[in-house]
């Protein structure tokens, strides 16, 4: 989490180069769908390893937790790089080996919480941080596919270009698919109530809160017209 801290204020003065913000001098690069692909599918592995490692876990909310966290990491590591339409762009190496060590270590953490420590008892279910996490949780992911498709919609398969984005969560703020993802990794460290969790919430805004800033940004300096209401990442706050 100190970490975390610490690459929140560096994103704050440098943006992370891929997309948008790509730019020379950031050494070798490789295909962007590919890079997506390689940076996600680690923490896939490296979670059910460890928490398979000695014998299955034989708590229903363990699986439960998993599942979830697995069912929003396939997606993102397979079916989300397919979709993406951009054809011909590239992103710096440095990006994806910096992701997939987070991506190690983030695995590891939650999957051998899951293994050794998590206990809950069966009433759990019962508990407001249990049903208001899992509420966000899947608000979160909803906001973040919804907002994501908006995006990856406004080009045509083979364009490259960007578009001012509108509908669902846009006619608040710029970045609707960074705020969704952060409303669900803060839902799944209220429903798991663990550390590593907390961890991760903490890393997803330390990530997407100053991406979702430099976006804000370069909208307003983009497009003339880009309406003056919206705010860069929470809806009427920030
Ligand atoms: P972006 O919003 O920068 O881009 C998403 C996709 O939409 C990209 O393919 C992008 O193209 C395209 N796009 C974005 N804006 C426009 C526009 N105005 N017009 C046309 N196309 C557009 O998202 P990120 O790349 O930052 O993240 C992708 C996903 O990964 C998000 O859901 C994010 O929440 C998640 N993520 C999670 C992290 C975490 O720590 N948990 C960290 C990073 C990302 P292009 O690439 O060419 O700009």
């Amino acid at each position: 989490m100190a970490v975390g801290i610490a690459v929140f204020f560096y994103l704050l003065r440098q943006n992370a180069p891929y997309g948008r913000h790509v730019r020379p001098g950031w050494g070798p690069t490789l295909d962007n769908r590919l890079g997506w692909f390689l940076m996600e599918i680690p923490v896939v592995v490296v979670f059910l390893t460890v928490l398979l490692w000695e014998k299955p876990p034989v708590s229903a909310y363990v699986w439960l937790f998993s599942s979830c966290f697995l069912f929003h990491y396939l997606y993102r590591s397979i079916v989300f790089p397919l979709r993406l339409r951009t054809t011909g762009k590239r992103m710096p190496l440095v990006i994806v080996l910096s992701a997939i060590c987070f991506n190690f270590v983030n695995g590891f953490f939650l999957g051998y919480y899951f293994a050794h420590f998590a206990e809950y008892p069966s009433e759990w279910w019962t508990d407001a941080r249990f049903w208001s996490g899992m509420a966000l949780f899947w608000l979160g992911l909803g906001i973040n596919w919804q907002s994501d498709n908006i995006l990856i919609r406004l080009r045509k398969p083979s364009s490259t270009g960007y578009a001012i984005p509108r509908g669902g969560l846009f006619g608040k703020v710029s970045c609707p698919n960074h705020f969704g993802e952060i409303l669900e990794w803060t839902g799944f460290a209220l429903m798991t109530w663990s550390l590593p969790a907390l961890a991760f919430a903490v890393w997803t805004v330390a990530n997407l809160a100053p991406r979702a800033w430099a976006h804000h940004r370069w909208y307003r300096e983009t497009f003339a017209d880009y309406p003056g209401e919206r705010r860069a990442l929470i809806p009427y706050v920030l």
